[in-house]
């Protein structure tokens, strides 16, 4: 599936909680999975692909995962570290995340989960769900280094590119034959 830019208005639109763990779910858990893997990335959530669903998928030491409606519990002082983004892409920045967190939702057949995570895992759950929520790692960065991100987007080449058009159903995530 084509990865949103910044710069596209569902990566700025808080997105709704799972209510149906039906095929469709566990379609677009499995794409999400395939385009993250692809990309290669760390982690994926569905607005990054069109989707204005609370899902995420991350793939930390080898362990891919996958979590739906998470709800975060953080932990420790924050430390800063430089992290990315597959819809900025080509920009890392020092962002500052909790090093502990511990992550409850739910898996795509709607079983209870939890996932505790530190470090790289603790950062890109952190990231992952603020994508849920309409947030993105920018957003998080300190005023100077902000500015440089800011300058960085206007000149990178893929920005100011056309926007494709939202799709706020899940069933847009069936395929058409
Ligand atoms: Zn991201």
């Amino acid at each position: 599936m084509p990865i949103r830019l910044f710069g596209d208005p569902v990566l700025r639109t808080p997105a709704e909680p799972v209510v149906d763990f039906d095929a469709e779910l566990r379609n677009l858990v499995r794409d999400l999975t395939e385009t993250m893997l692809d990309a290669p990335g760390v982690g994926l959530a569905a607005p990054q692909v069109g989707v204005g669903l609370r899902v995420f998928t991350y793939h930390v030491d080898d362990e891919p995962g996958h979590l739906v409606n998470p709800v975060l519990a953080l932990s420790g002082d924050e430390e800063t570290d430089d992290e990315g983004c597959l819809s900025l892409p080509g920009l890392q920045y020092p962002t500052p995340r909790a090093p502990r967190v511990v992550a409850s939702g739910f898996n795509m057949h709607g079983d209870p989960v939890t996932v505790e995570g530190t470090e790289l895992l603790a950062r890109c759950i952190q990231h992952e769900t603020d994508h849920l929520d309409g947030i993105l790692f920018i957003d998080r960065l300190d005023k100077k280094q902000r500015k440089l991100a800011m300058k960085a987007i206007r000149e990178a080449e893929w920005s100011g590119e056309p926007v494709p058009e939202i799709r706020v159903s899940p069933h847009s995530t069936q395929r058409i034959p």
